[in-house]
């Protein structure tokens, strides 16, 4: 599966501050995830990733100290991999003395906040991994940041999956996964101001509508769509933003009917 990688230039990474160590090959990969808040409104909305992203970098280099972020690579849940320190260098992430063995890829979930890693983000971290495999002389092993050293890193559903084998999940996995029933998201975010209109606005009125909430079904995201998006996103305990994303859109069709 071709990975989508997010060059350092593409995601405005800082020059790292001396120079990378070599690494010719490694075992394999070690699998991280923050350890701190990961804000679950980054599925809805790739650019919190990028921002997240450069804000790990920040703490690595201006609060470790560390000359660079200390992740190999970093996978979103939008499929996509942004580029850390990369292939052949040393990572930081993996521990003292433990670097050399495996690159480090993390994961965008934490401790608190969105703490399952959604389809897309198991589809980035394989992607990572194959990318390794094939241009980094990485080793087939694929383990936890915890085995070797004493920390909860990668939390417990990034390590369960490690401990399953890291199997790829079924589907395109694109973004948030669409239980049956739901209609592909549509790629853009339904809101208001200005105005949204399209077919993908209609559609998801329509249901709405189905759900015997009272909305013109008229193609066109305003007012009257926005104050009927909060409501529901209240109903449903989730960030009650106005905006129909990933996961608003799969719960219209997923939620059961209140
Ligand atoms: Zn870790
Ligand atoms: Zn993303």
């Amino acid at each position: 599966m071709a990975i989508d990688l997010i060059s350092r230039k593409a995601w405005g990474a800082r020059s790292p501050r001396g120079s990378h160590t070599r690494l010719d090959s490694t075992k394999g990969v070690k699998v991280h995830y923050t350890g701190g808040r990961v804000d679950p409104r980054i599925v809805d909305e790739h650019d919190r990733c990028t921002a997240l992203v450069r804000s790990i970098q920040n703490s690595h280099m201006d609060g470790n100290g560390w000359i660079d972020i200390g992740y190999s690579f970093v996978a979103c849940p939008h499929k996509k991999v942004f580029e850390g320190r990369g292939l052949n260098r040393l990572p930081a992430a993996n521990g003292s003395g433990l670097n050399r063995g495996h690159y480090a890829v993390l994961g965008l979930v934490g401790n608190a906040g969105l703490l399952e890693p959604p389809d897309g983000m198991l589809h980035a971290i394989l992607d990572a991994i194959d990318h390794t495999r094939q241009n980094g002389r990485a080793g087939d092993e694929i383990k936890g940041h915890r085995d070797g050293y004493a920390t909860d890193c990668p939390g417990g559903p990034l390590y369960a999956w490690v401990r399953r084998g890291a199997p790829r999940p079924d589907g395109g996995g694109n973004g948030a996964p669409e239980p049956p029933g739901a209609p592909p998201f549509p790629g853009r975010l339904l809101k208001y101001p200005p105005v949204t209109r399209g077919d993908d606005v209609r559609t998801w009125q329509a249901k709405m509508a189905e759900r015997e909430w009272e909305i013109d079904v008229d193609g066109a995201y305003g007012p009257q769509s926005r104050d009927v998006c909060r409501r529901f996103q209240r109903q449903q305990e989730i960030d009650d933003d106005g905006v129909v994303g990933p996961v608003t859109w799969r719960r219209t069709w997923e939620a059961p009917q209140g």
